[in-house]
């Protein structure tokens, strides 16, 4: 099935023996000048890129306090080491998140610091030449800017910022990576990362509705570009198409139905993902947030909520409104934004919504944190709702749930293996390798509670698994959205299954 070794799954965390440059030849496909200018980077390198990129680093370590800071107060403790899933799962020692760093701190204490300057080899400063050019592009594409190195590390130094600078200063001299360029490309051209035009999109959400009824015998609608809507919702594209994302968006929907409110997606906005952040380049980020603003205006729109999508949610939780806000055209009631977990959490709540969780009885859960929700966002007016929110709405809908490990899970959560712009063919052994230790953990909660299927709010995530998981022996279908088990359980008024949920009832009364 694979041409590389696909790392075996242990009974208990192992930390392997390190080697030496083993994943050196992991790299994306550099970006084609087509893909570069649109994004207003150049298309490839020129004549004096050193200069550009240190100049790049100059201007990112002056407007980013954060990124000097990272790189100084570094102490060489190790407390990272072993928790990078790349790190775990390829063995490579520059996988672990302090090499990684060293990567461009070596360069930076070159060009910027004293020491560096004068006495490069006393303080292992390096010149920025195309070897270390080329580790870096390969390595800083083997980290998917997770944060879970951060979590461990007693200063705080967050890697993924690291990373975001060094892919920000590639960009500046012509090497961007193909997948986020491209991707980012076509949402400012068409609206999305699929490159979808409204007609399909149109033609797409008709089809659900027929599929609901279909499956119902109730008419619940999927609207595109209304005016006037209560709701503006704000998906991955992935939700239209792919599975099982499809399901959770016809959760979506069933959940506005049987709140009775109403709601629209649009086709200017009709993607939530944010690949600007991956590449670390704030004039992306802030251009790709503007259409929901723009969106949200131009329909009229009271309240935006975000469908199932991990960076999305942290872009749009933790930014969004320093992006494109104020957002002081919206209901003020309401938080801006909100999460669809977190809607469909108030409506149980408030008693809105019927389940039966026996639709789902087929299944026993468990739940992935996805990185970026996890060690990136809150969710709902909660402390840890980000945590607390998913998992009480996976418990309303289904009758089997159990956790993985503690130190798996919450925001010891590891990534799924493909996050950070790294979701791509490319990079497929590096994202199988990147799986290994939640494929461990999965593994442990199977055996020991007979856990079936694997529920998640990211659309990376379910898209990686649905790949990955083959290899460790489960299959594609296990991993399952969130909201596909609210769909499944949710009984819609004047439904068959309503129907004859009440027959029953009668019956036995
Ligand atoms: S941010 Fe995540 S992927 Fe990057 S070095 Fe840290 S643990 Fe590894
Ligand atoms: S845990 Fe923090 S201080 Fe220690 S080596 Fe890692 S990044 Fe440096």
């Amino acid at each position: 099935m694979a041409d590389f070794d696909v790392p075996k799954l242990n009974e208990y965390p192992i930390v392997p023996k390190l080697e030496r440059d083993v994943m050196k030849h992991s790299s994306p496909f550099i970006a084609a000048e087509k893909f570069q200018t649109p994004l207003g980077f150049p298309g490839e390198l020129p004549d004096n890129w050193k200069e550009i990129a240190i100049d790049k680093m100059g201007e990112l370590l002056g407007k980013y306090r954060s990124l000097q800071v990272f790189l100084d107060i570094c102490v060489h403790c190790g407390a990272c080491t072993d928790k990078c899933h790349y790190f775990l799962g390829t063995t490579d020692a520059k996988n672990m998140p302090v090499a990684r760093q060293d990567l461009l701190r070596k360069v930076y204490r070159r060009y910027f610091t004293f020491a560096g300057k004068y006495f490069p080899k006393l303080v292992g400063a390096v010149d920025l030449t195309e070897e270390v050019l080329d580790d870096w592009y390969s390595y800083f594409h083997q980290c998917s800017q997770c944060r879970r190195c951060s979590v461990f590390c007693p200063y705080g130094i967050d890697t993924a910022e690291i990373s975001m600078a060094a892919r920000d200063i590639m960009d500046a001299i012509g090497k961007g990576q193909k997948y986020c360029n491209e991707i980012i490309a076509k949402v400012f051209v068409i609206g999305n990362n699929l490159g979808l035009p409204e007609p399909a999109l149109a033609d797409t959400l008709e089809g659900l509705e027929e599929d609901i009824e279909e499956e119902t015998g109730v008419k619940v609608r999927l609207p595109l570009d209304e005016k006037g809507c209560e709701i503006l919702l704000i998906t991955p594209s992935a939700d239209f198409f792919a599975e099982p994302h499809v399901d959770g968006l016809m959760g979506y929907a069933k959940v506005f139905h049987e709140a009775g409110i109403s709601w629209t997606l649009s086709s200017k906005a009709s993607e939530a993902a944010n690949f600007g952040m991956f590449i670390g380049s704030y004039e992306n980020m802030r251009k790709l947030s503007l259409r929901v603003r723009e969106a949200a205006i131009e329909l009229g729109a009271k309240r935006i909520v975000f469908g199932e999508c991990g960076h999305a949610w942290r872009v749009a939780y933790s930014f969004l409104n320093t992006l494109a806000g104020p957002f002081d055209f919206l209901d003020p009631k309401y938080p801006v934004p909100q999460h669809i977990c977190e809607f469909t959490y108030d409506m149980l709540k408030e008693g809105k919504l019927r389940m039966n969780k026996a639709e789902n009885d087929h299944m026993k859960l468990t739940f992935h944190d996805s990185c970026n929700v996890a060690r990136g966002a809150g969710m709902g007016q909660m402390e840890g709702g980000q945590f607390i929110i998913p998992r009480e709405v996976i418990k309303a809908s289904c009758n089997y749930y159990y956790d993985m490990d503690q130190d798996t899970i919450h925001d010891s959560t590891f990534c799924c293996g493909g996050g950070g712009g790294l979701l791509t063919d490319d990079l497929m052994e590096l994202r199988v390798k990147g799986a290994q230790p939640r494929m461990e953990a999965l593994k442990k909660v199977s055996e020991e509670h007979g856990v079936t299927n694997l529920a998640a709010i990211c659309a990376i995530c379910k898209s990686q698994f649905a790949k990955t998981l083959p290899y460790y022996g489960f299959t594609m279908d296990q991993i399952v959205s969130v909201h596909q088990l609210v769909s499944n359980a949710i009984v819609l008024k004047g439904s068959e299954q309503e129907a004859e949920l009440d027959a029953e009832k009668a019956e036995t009364a």
